[in-house]
Formats: C-alpha cells, structure tokens, sequence
C-alpha cells in the first residue's frame, strides 16, 4: 500500500515514520503526478496560507479536487480541506470535508497544549493526548460530517466525512497511530 504524504512543509517524517511502522510504503508528494501513485494522501500541518499558496503554485488545485482516494488531513491540513475558513482566509479551501473552521483559535496563552481527546473510530473508542499547536477550531459541523474525536465536554477537534478524516491536532506527535490505521483501512476498502 503506497501513502503520500504531501511533503512542503510540518511534520512528513512524522507521519511517513507511522506509515512505515503501519506497514506502508510511504511516498513524498511534491507534483500533482504523483497522486497517480499513491492509495491514499496526508495533509499535513504547518501553515495553512503557505500549504494554499504551494499548492495553488504547483497546480495541485485541479488534480486534488478530482481526487477521490482516502485523505488524513491535521491541523493546517483541515484548514485547507475545509469547506469554509472564518476571519482569516488561507487563500484555498478545498472544501472535501464539510466543516467551519476558524483558525489560531485557542488564544495566544495556549497557542500550544495538550489536552485529552476522546476518539470513536472504525469501532475503537478510547482517550488519546491530543497535541495542539497554534491549532484551529471546528466551529460548525455540517451535514454528513461525523465526530470523530472530542476535547472537554464535546467540542470536535476530529470529523469524518466519507473517506476523508481531519484533525485539528498532530497524532504524529504523540505517536498514536490509528488515525493512520484508519487511512489505510479506508485505502484497502477502496483499493483499485
Ligand atoms: N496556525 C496554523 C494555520 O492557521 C496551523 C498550525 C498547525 O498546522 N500546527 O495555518
């Protein structure tokens, strides 16, 4: 099972390490080409205006728009999958998962925390650290949208729709690995 991690910017090797560990080759996406290549795609975090601006720049506008195999996205990642940004624009959203977004929205105090999550998914439930860096907030949920994974009394911090699954932490970070699991399940579900 080939996974592309889209490599401009965060934490790729973090991600391509889990993917590994999981079993799957994974592969640096730099042009929109590569997409022919891979099962499954990870957005990773980083800045979401200079994810927009890479991939506007390298035509993967067009060719992500097209592209129906199973995506993990975190934290600028579901920035720019979202259907719509609040406030402060990024430059692009692809709008693969129905979702509003609002960006660095925990205050400068907690630009960066970390803070239990509780995750339901593909029939495993149970609590994660959630690491949160200059993190954004879901702050609507729309139609066909499920709630993945929640902080506190309920807040969604990860939301599934179809086969793309979005975070607005890094379980790279804290190297929890069945959100990537779950990718790759999705990936052998669909496999071509
Ligand atoms: N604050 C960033 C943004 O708004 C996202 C931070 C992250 O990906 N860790 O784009």
């Amino acid at each position: 099972m080939k996974v592309g991690v889209l490599g401009f910017q965060g934490d790729y090797e973090e991600h391509a390490a889990i993917l590994k560990g999981l079993g799957a080759e994974p592969l640096y996406v730099k042009l929109p080409e590569d997409l022919t290549l891979v099962d499954a795609l990870v957005f990773p975090g980083g800045e979401s205006t200079h994810f927009a601006r890479i991939l506007k720049k390298y035509g993967f506008v067009e060719a992500l728009r097209g592209w129906d195999r199973p995506i993990l996205g975190t934290c600028a990642g579901l920035i720019v999958l979202a259907s719509e940004v609040i406030d402060d624009d990024p430059g692009l959203t692809l709008g693969k998962v129905n979702i509003k977004v609002r960006r660095n929205a925990y205050g400068r105090q907690k630009d960066s925390f970390e803070a239990p999550v509780r995750v339901k998914l593909g029939g495993e439930e149970r609590e994660i650290t959630g690491v949160f860096i200059r993190a954004p907030r879901i702050v609507e949920v729309g139609e066909g949208v499920e709630v993945v994974a929640t902080l506190g009394d309920g807040e969604p911090v990860g939301v599934l729709q179809g086969n793309v699954l979005a975070l607005t932490f890094h379980p790279e970070l804290s190297g929890d690995d069945l959100f990537h699991r779950f990718l790759l399940e999705m990936a052998k579900a669909s496999s071509r």
